[in-house]
């Protein structure tokens, strides 16, 4: 593809009906080369809306003797002519021009081929991917400048891309329908054949899961001197907890400690624990509840730990099972799947180094991932893809690991193979014990028997299949439907046999599943999904608080059933007692100085002589370096005047220029607060952030660290995990404390069970 246009529209907004032209850009390419451009403004004749103009800078002065659109007609349509158009998200310019003239150019997509052939980047928008590929972005938003990006991203995409394996693409190009991408594959083929075996091989980094030591020596360690060396500032609170930790692994203890944020807590219980695994040529894991803090630890933390100490340690992450591509799966997918989010998949499954789904997150927002990933069908050694396949790679890399990096839920899924366990955010495992312990049931646990029994049925019986599915879906639509009003405004709701009892159908047909087939693995799903379904109906067992929740608010469909445990304390002390050493470390474990509660809802009590508590104390003099500030003059949170009025102090506050985190409980309350105040920020010329479902967590904290004076606006998973040192964050503003719901049933349970014991 040696000549083709890049263009791109600026517009009123997005609906191609009711929206027109403000700019066009374009650009003529031959041979890699720009031979010519077009840029116009359009007067649209109305006027703009302003977050239009704040997006692009085009203003309605701008345009005002500007040619309206039948006036540039004639000279786009001779410009275009006969020529490959090439654009972000093409189809939604090309839409747009195809109301003035007609497009039957060849289209080429360059957020496609980036979703597809760029698996790794932050997101597909314009400015990231020209970014990830190393091209300067001066301007954003403006039809020529995008224009000429667009045409920087396809260049580099055709010089780096054939570094790739040529199969590989091969397999790519043969998965994409007739058009602009697949003439474009078949081009990148050619300069990978042409490249043959001195091809380098992907040329972005892959995400790894397995991190070898560079070096093999077994020294001797003294903990506290490699805290104490010339790379690293000696901290007593470290040093006093590294030594508990030492202590923990020499004696077989518990260790419970407190520790307090900034301390260094990592370092302190990774450099016993790989002195330990060394010396002993033992496996340790280490488990986080939050993925920020496990990625810390495998980048960070672990290779200063070897810094420190000069000892080489083998890192295995280990998730759970269905964080894992199921090759069999996708190899049965094809044909079913939508071709563009299928040639994606596949070319990330030859190019991954850990087959982890979550590498992938954008492009399972298309599909639904219970078709990918592994589950309890696995046939395991009996499967053809056995040696290949992504999860049991992980689990023999395990056999030699000195460190085993997981997370809470796994451990109590799936247990641990040495007796050895250090868990951070501790705080959190109660929670997620509670979790991964629930028996749940959603509609989609139906949807994926079908597509498993699919191949297993004739045509005949997988059209009657598909008729009671149907009936099922209306059976579970009407139960919900009993539950949305409280649903809609919680979330979360408890349910009665009246919401329920008409799941019994559902029971029933899943009785009758055996009139299909009797496959083993049918009927263990089968097996399962009825076992959870009658303790859900029946709501007959006391060890259970049960409720609904509503997990995706765009499918009514996705309203799961759980039947959570109210006490996990009797399964985490049987788990205990496999254990010889525990640590459990976190910044918030006693209540009013007592560690009692937390060992009691850990199922400790049983290990008085074994488990030893710590408090280390403050580094920081909060006295003298914080000033805690509660605005009494604001109304509460739920008053319909907070978001006004909190949008005021927010804006009091920016002269001060100062890295400032902005928490929030509800999602809702974010949006109100961010659309008050974004134009003050935007004439302050200060870069406002928020979470967002398009920005991935990393990407905005990376961009809120950079500068220093921004400011981020968060909702829950912010609340946690996060480390921003230095001046990039020095105002911490919480729009209200993120106590527990009430109303929540699982804490409704506990409380009630905790009162009736006598306790508080
Ligand atoms: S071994 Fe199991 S998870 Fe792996 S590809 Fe085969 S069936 Fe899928």
């Amino acid at each position: 593809m040696n000549r083709y246009i890049a263009f791109d529209l600026e517009t009123t907004g997005l609906s191609r009906e009711d929206d027109l032209i403000i700019e066009i850009g374009m650009v003529k390419v031959q041979d890699g080369e720009i031979i010519d451009r077009f840029q116009s403004f359009v007067n649209p004749g109305v006027p703009l809306r302003e977050e239009i103009s704040v997006l692009t800078g085009i203003t309605d002065e701008m345009l005002k003797d500007a040619p309206v659109i039948f006036d540039l007609l004639d000279r786009v349509s001779d410009f275009v002519k006969g020529e490959v158009l090439v654009g972000h998200n093409v189809d939604f310019d090309a839409g747009f021009l195809s109301k003035y003239i007609p497009i039957e150019n060849t289209l080429l997509d360059t957020l496609k081929l980036s979703r597809i052939l760029l698996p790794f980047t932050p997101d597909h928008k314009l400015g990231t991917v020209a970014r990830y590929l190393g091209i300067e972005v001066p301007v954003e938003h403006r039809a020529l400048e995008d224009a000429i990006t667009t045409y920087h991203i396809l260049e580099k995409l055709k010089e780096l891309i054939p570094e790739t394996d040529y199969r590989v693409l091969i397999g790519t190009r043969d998965i994409l329908p007739e058009g602009g991408e697949k003439q474009f594959l078949a081009n990148l083929v050619n300069l990978s054949v042409k490249k043959g075996l001195n091809a380098k091989g992907y040329p972005f980094p892959i995400p790894e899961n397995v991190k070898i030591p560079e070096f093999e020596e077994m020294v001797k360690i003294d903990v506290e001197k490699a805290l104490s060396s010339e790379i690293l500032e000696r901290r007593e609170q470290q040093v006093e907890l590294a030594k508990r930790v030492e202590e923990a692994f020499e004696r077989e203890e518990f260790l419970i400690a407190e520790a307090p944020t900034g301390i260094g807590k990592s370092l302190a219980y990774l450099l016993p624990s790989m002195k330990f695994s060394k010396e002993k040529q033992e496996k340790i894991y280490i488990s986080t509840f939050t993925k920020t803090l496990q990625e810390q630890l495998l980048n960070k933390d672990i290779p200063l730990a070897e810094k420190l100490t000069g000892l080489g340690v083998k890192v295995v992450l280990q998730k759970g099972k269905n964080n894992y591509l199921c090759l069999k799966k996708l190899v049965n997918m094809r044909g079913d799947e939508k071709p563009e989010v299928y040639a994606g998949l596949f070319f990330w499954s030859k190019i991954t180094k850990t087959g982890d789904l979550s590498e992938v997150f954008q492009i399972l927002k298309n599909t639904d991932i219970i078709y990918y990933q592994m589950d309890d069908t696995c046939t395991g050694s009996e499967c053809p893809f056995y040696r290949d396949c992504f999860y049991f790679r992980m689990k023999r890399e395990l056999a030699d690991a000195n460190i085993v990096l997981s997370n809470h839920a796994l451990i109590f899924r799936e247990g641990i193979e040495t007796p050895y366990i250090v868990f951070d955010e501790a705080h959190e495992l109660e929670r997620v014990a509670t979790d991964a312990l629930s028996r749940t049931f959603r509609y989609s646990h139906l949807r994926y028997l079908q597509r498993v029994m699919k191949p297993l049925l004739t045509r005949k019986k997988y059209r009657e299949l598909e008729e009671k599915m149907k009936d099922m879906e209306r059976v579970y639509q009407e139960v919900v439907d009993t539950l949305m009003p409280a649903l809609e405004k919680f979330n979360t709701t408890p349910y009665d046999e009246n919401n329920v009892n008409r799941l019994i159908k559902i029971s029933d047909f899943l009785e009758g599943i055996n009139e299909f087939t009797d496959d083993e693995n049918v009927m263990a799903i089968v097996d399962r999904l009825k076992s959870d379904l009658s303790l859900i109906i029946h709501m007959d067992d006391p060890a259970y608080a049960f409720y609904a929740r509503w997990l995706s608010r765009n499918d009514p469909l996705s309203v799961e059933f759980v039947a959570a445990p109210v006490d996990v304390s009797e399964k985490l002390s049987e788990f205990f007692r496999g254990v010889n050493t525990a640590v459990f470390t976190s910044a918030t474990l006693t209540i009013a100085h007592s560690f009692s509660f937390f060992k009691d809802r850990m199922g400790l009590r049983g290990f008085r002589e074994k488990t030893i508590t710590v408090k280390i104390p403050e580094v920081y003099d909060y006295v003298n370096q914080l000033k805690i500030i509660i605005p009494l003059f604001l109304p509460y949170p739920d008053r319909p005047d907070f978001p006004k009025k909190a949008a005021e102090l927010i804006m009091g506050l920016t002269h001060l220029r100062k890295g400032s985190l902005i928490l929030f409980t509800s999602y809702q309350q974010m949006e109100m607060v961010h659309s008050l105040v974004s134009d003050h920020m935007e004439v302050a010329g200060i870069t406002l952030l928020k979470q967002s479902r398009m920005t991935s967590r990393s990407a905005l904290i990376e961009k809120f660290k950079e500068d220093i004076e921004s400011v981020l606006m968060g909702t829950s998973t912010f609340w946690q995990g996060i480390d921003i040192p230095g001046e990039a964050l020095e105002i911490l503003i919480m729009a209200k404390l993120p106590f527990p719901n009430m109303n929540d049933p699982v804490l409704r349970a506990r409380s009630k069970r905790i009162e009736m014991e006598g306790e508080s």
